[in-house]
C-alpha cells in the first residue's frame, strides 16, 4: 500500500529537516576546527529549499514558489563559491557576476509574486528560477568535471550530487513549462498522485546526502593531504626537514640514473654560526636562519629540492643541473647570504660555506644519494678548512672554478661577519 501524497510530502519534509540538522551540525564541526566550510552552509540551505518546495507541494503559493528558488538558487551559487574557493579554477569576477545575477534573479522572482494572477505567477517563478538554478548547478559541474583527474570516491559523489541536482532542476522546469495554465505545481499537488510529482523532490535529497558525504571525504582528503605536507617540513624554515629530503633524494636519484641527467647537490653550513646564539641569543639566531632559507627558497628552481637538515645546516638537491650550473647557484646564494645583516650586538652579515657534488650512477638509488651527500658535505669541510664563505666542489675542475669565484668574491667583498 502507498503512502498518501501529503504523508509523502511531510516524510520528505521530515528528511529534509535531518539533512539541515546534519549539515548545521558538520558546520560547527568545521568551524571547532578551524575550517570555514561553506559546502555546509549550501547544504542547510539546500535543505531548507527542500523543505519550502516539500511544503509549497502541500499548500502551493506564489511567496512560497519565491522562497524555495531562492533557497535553491542561494544553495547552488554557495556551492560553486565553495568549489572555487577549495582551489577549483574560476575567475573571481566570473563568481561576483554570478552572484550578482543570482540577487537580480530572486529580486525578480519577488516582483513576479506581486502579479495578480497567482497562477501565471506562480508558473512563471517556477520556469524562471529552476531555469536560473540548473544554469548555476551546470556551472558547478563544469568546475568539477575540470578536476576529474582526482577520481576519488569523494569527487565522485559531489559530481553525482551535481548530476542528481541538475536532473531535478531539469525535471521540474519540464514539468513547469508541459503544465500549461494550471501551473507545474498542479503536477505536485497532493489530488494528482504519482512518482512524477516528487521524483524532483527525491532527486534533490539524495543530491543533498551524496553532497554532504562526498563534501565530508573532500575535506578529510584535503585535511589529510595538508598534515602530510605540514608533517614533511621544518617546523623554523617551512623547508623540507631530514626525512623528507631523504625520500626526495632517493626520487631524484632514481630518476637522474633514468635519465641520465645531471643532479647536483649543495650542503650548506653557517658559518661561525654559535656566536650569533651566543652573543645575541638563540631567537635573533632563528631568525637569521628563517632569512637564510627564504634566500634558499628564493634562488632555487621549482624543481629543486631545498631542506634544513640540522641545525644551522641546509641542502640544496638540484635536477638537470651541471657542475658549472651548480658553482654558479652556489656563488649567487653565497653572495645573497653575505648580504643579509647580523644582528645589531655582531655586526657584519652571515656567510656560508658551500659544498658541491655531482651525482654519480651507482645502480643504486640509496647508494647514490649517500655517496652524493658524503662527497658535497667532504667539499664543505674544504670550504671550511679553506677560511670559510666559500664555495668548493668535489670535483677537481669545478673546484678550481668555484675557487677562482671565490677569490673574486673575496676581493670584491673582504668584510664577511667571520672576520668582523
Ligand atoms: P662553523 O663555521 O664551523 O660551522 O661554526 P658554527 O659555530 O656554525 O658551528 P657549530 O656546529 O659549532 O655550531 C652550530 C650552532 O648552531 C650550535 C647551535 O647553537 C646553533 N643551532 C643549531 N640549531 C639551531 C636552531 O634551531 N636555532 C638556533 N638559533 N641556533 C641553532
Ligand atoms: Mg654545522
Ligand atoms: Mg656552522
Amino acid at each position: 500500500m502507498s503512502p498518501d501524497l501529503p504523508t509523502a510530502y511531510l516524510t520528505l519534509l521530515v528528511l529534509f529537516a535531518s539533512t539541515l540538522g546534519i549539515s548545521i551540525g558538520l558546520r560547527y564541526g568545521a568551524a571547532q576546527a578551524g575550517h570555514r566550510a561553506r559546502w555546509t552552509d549550501a547544504h542547510a540551505l539546500a535543505s531548507l529549499g527542500g523543505m519550502a518546495l516539500a511544503l509549497g507541494a502541500i499548500a502551493p503559493a506564489p511567496l512560497w514558489a519565491v522562497l524555495a528558488q531562492a533557497l535553491c538558487l542561494g544553495a547552488q551559487l554557495m556551492l560553486v563559491r565553495g568549489l572555487a574557493a577549495s582551489g577549483m579554477a574560476m575567475a573571481p569576477h566570473h563568481l561576483r557576476a554570478m552572484v550578482a545575477g543570482g540577487v537580480a534573479s530572486v529580486a525578480l522572482l519577488g516582483l513576479i509574486a506581486t502579479v495578480q494572477d497567482a497562477v501565471m505567477a506562480e508558473r512563471a517563478i517556477r520556469t524562471l528560477g529552476h531555469a536560473i538554478t540548473a544554469l548555476v548547478v551546470w556551472q558547478a559541474l563544469r568546475l568539477l568535471n575540470r578536476e576529474r583527474r582526482s577520481h576519488t570516491i569523494a569527487h565522485t559523489l559531489v559530481w553525482v550530487a551535481c548530476c542528481a541536482q541538475l536532473a531535478a532542476q531539469g525535471l521540474c522546469l519540464a514539468l513547469a513549462l508541459a503544465a500549461g495554465g494550471a501551473g507545474a505545481w498542479s503536477a505536485l499537488r497532493p489530488e494528482e498522485p504519482g512518482m512524477l510529482a516528487q521524483a524532483p523532490l527525491l532527486l534533490m535529497l539524495i543530491a543533498v546526502l551524496s553532497g554532504v558525504v562526498g563534501f565530508t571525504l573532500l575535506s578529510a582528503e584535503r585535511q589529510l593531504a595538508e598534515q602530510r605536507a605540514r608533517a614533511r617540513l621544518d617546523s623554523l624554515t617551512g623547508l623540507f626537514h631530514r626525512g623528507a629530503l631523504d625520500d626526495a633524494a632517493m626520487t631524484l636519484a632514481v630518476d637522474a640514473e633514468r635519465t641520465g641527467k645531471p643532479l647536483s647537490c649543495l650542503v650548506i653550513d653557517v658559518d661561525r654560526f654559535k656566536q650569533v646564539n651566543d652573543r645575541a641569543g638563540h631567537q635573533a639566531g632563528d631568525m637569521v636562519l628563517k632569512r637564510i632559507a627564504e634566500t634558499l627558497r628564493r634562488a632555487c628552481r621549482a624543481t629543486d629540492v631545498a631542506a634544513r637538515f640540522g641545525g644551522e645546516e641546509f641542502c640544496l638537491l638540484c635536477p638537470n643541473t651541471g657542475e658549472e650550473d651548480a658553482v654558479l647557484l652556489a656563488e649567487r646564494i653565497r653572495a645573497r647570504i653575505a648580504a643579509i645583516p647580523l644582528p645589531e650586538e655582531i655586526g657584519g652579515h652571515a656567510s656560508v660555506s658551500i659544498g658541491i657534488a655531482l651525482a654519480e650512477d651507482t645502480g643504486d638509488a640509496r647508494r647514490s644519494w649517500e655517496r652524493l651527500f658524503a662527497e658535497a658535505d667532504r667539499a664543505l669541510y674544504r670550504a671550511k678548512r679553506e677560511g670559510r664563505n666559500r664555495v668548493i666542489h668535489a670535483a677537481a675542475g669545478a673546484g678550481i672554478a668555484a675557487k677562482a669565484a671565490n677569490a673574486a668574491n673575496e676581493a670584491a667583498e673582504p668584510a664577511a661577519w667571520s672576520v668582523a
